[in-house]
């Protein structure tokens, strides 16, 4: 039985172990390497990120929007 360290705790655990004996995680074996983690938190920081550029800039380009409308409606308008 291959022992691999908890990806929790760094324990080292059997593979088919259900939890780590030093941390109580489950799937201890089933490694989710830090890296892998580390990149999953990045993924999530920057889908958040961009989710919350786009809502604020929604927001902010409702606010604009009339003046870039108006100023643009205006410009050809000099006859
Ligand atoms: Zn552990």
């Amino acid at each position: 039985m291959p022992l691999v360290p908890c990806r929790a705790c760094d324990h080292q655990v059997d593979t088919s172990a259900l939890a780590c004996p030093g941390c109580g995680a489950t799937d201890p074996g089933r490694s989710i390497s830090r890296q892998q983690r580390d990149l999953r938190i990045l993924i999530v920081q920057i889908v958040l990120g961009l989710g919350l550029f786009v809502g604020v800039g929604s927001v902010v380009w409702k606010q604009v929007e009339p003046m870039v409308a108006q100023l643009t409606s205006k410009a050809p308008a000099g006859h």
